[in-house]
């Protein structure tokens, strides 16, 4: 049988141990490149009859075309999110499928050793002790007992935050644009969210309209001393107005494992070279500010759920002609599809 050629852009070590090992003695012959998938670069995929791809993989127009031209048949994303691929044009000209949930537990576990981590200033005690200075001043914090936590997206990882927040015994209320019914969640208005939270955790994916969705003006209608938590997209929130609410004392903290130009840095060792983004450079310089590099879906479990899910995809769409977690841009468009196909969507 002839094998499926899959070419692997953004290649981590950990990505090709995952895959490496899901793939072993199976029908796919997979090269490993360490680049992105740009326009300058997609030339790679030549012969290959799938590209495999992550978050800051950009699947442009150009990109897509080129990919066609080359006979590429499948984009298969490697994650959850696809606001990276230009899912429109895509339509009608190549097959897009993704891994819809790897571990929700990974994200949600995270977002919350990031809350943790931020308001017991753990991140700060680490490095006192470490020199050993025992002292505790400028280390108080508050009890998440009894406080108000607004999530933002209700899906998987969100209600897996959810029921870890309760169990912490804070007080859910939710924005979700479509609200599950039969939850037990207390949905709210958006505006009614950022005035009655305490803690802001986003849990939606990133669209054309949710862009910014934390700006100068939402700011505004939040609590002071509010805490936000970003494992979601970045580009939820807008940076420099962050940077903003901080230095005016409005926003006690911010947890970001995403950040909106994550993908100029995010995933590279820069520590010998000066940073050229000003915001980012100032949001780390906080105190009350934690950043991770988009790690929060990285656990074993995480990745080999991504491996074999990814791989499955792939022999889905090449030899069963069904494609359970194709993405298409006609999903949202139909009664809110939830993308739990039965075949391919053109
Ligand atoms: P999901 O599809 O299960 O849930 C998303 C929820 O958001 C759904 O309930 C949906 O109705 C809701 N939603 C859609 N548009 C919305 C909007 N405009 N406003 C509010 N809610 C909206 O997805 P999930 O698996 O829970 O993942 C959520 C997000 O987490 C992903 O979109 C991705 O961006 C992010 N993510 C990050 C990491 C990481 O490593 N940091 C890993 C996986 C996923």
């Amino acid at each position: 049988m002839r094998k499926i050629k899959i070419a692997f852009f953004d290649a981590k070590d950990y990505d090709k141990n995952s895959f490496l090992k899901a793939s072993e003695n199976r029908e796919f012959e997979i090269k490993y490149y360490e680049t992105r998938l740009t326009e300058a670069t997609c030339r790679l995929a030549e012969g290959c009859d799938a590209v495999c791809v992550f978050v800051n993989d950009d699947i442009n127009a150009k990109v897509i075309d080129a990919l066609v031209e080359m006979n590429v048949k499948l984009i298969a994303l490697r994650c959850a999110g696809y606001n990276n691929v230009d899912v429109k044009y895509a339509y009608q000209k190549i097959h897009i499928v993704r891994v819809p949930a790897y571990s929700p537990y990974a994200v949600a576990e995270h977002a919350i050793a990031l809350l943790l981590t931020s308001i017991r200033r753990i991140h700060k005690a680490y490095i006192r002790t470490k020199d050993f200075n025992f002292s505790l001043n400028g280390l108080t914090g508050f009890d998440l007992h009894g406080k108000t936590v607004g999530v933002v997206g209700t899906g998987k990882i969100g209600r897996i935050f959810i029921d870890i927040c309760r169990g912490f015994g804070m007080q859910v209320i939710a924005y979700d644009k479509f609200p599950a019914n039969d939850s037990g969640i207390e949905y709210v208005s958006l505006e009614e969210l950022w005035e009655r939270s305490d803690i802001i955790s986003f849990h939606c994916p990133l669209t054309d309209e949710n862009y910014h969705m934390v700006d100068a003006a939402s700011i505004g209608k939040m609590k002071k001393g509010v805490v936000l938590i970003n494992t979601s997209r970045g580009a939820l929130i807008d940076a420099e107005a962050l940077v903003e609410g901080i230095k005016q004392r409005k926003i006690g903290a911010a947890c970001l494992d995403v950040y909106e130009e994550e993908s100029n840095v995010f995933f590279h060792d820069y520590s010998n070279h000066i940073v050229d983004d000003d915001t980012l450079a100032r949001l780390i310089s906080m105190p009350n500010v934690i950043v991770t590099s988009h790690q929060a879906f990285l656990t074993e479990e995480a990745l080999t759920n991504i491996a074999d899910t990814t791989l499955a995809n792939v022999v889905e769409f090449f030899e069963r002609e069904y494609s359970r977690n194709e993405v298409c841009y006609k999903c949202p468009e139909v009664n809110n599809c939830k993308q739990e196909h039965d075949k391919k969507c053109f």
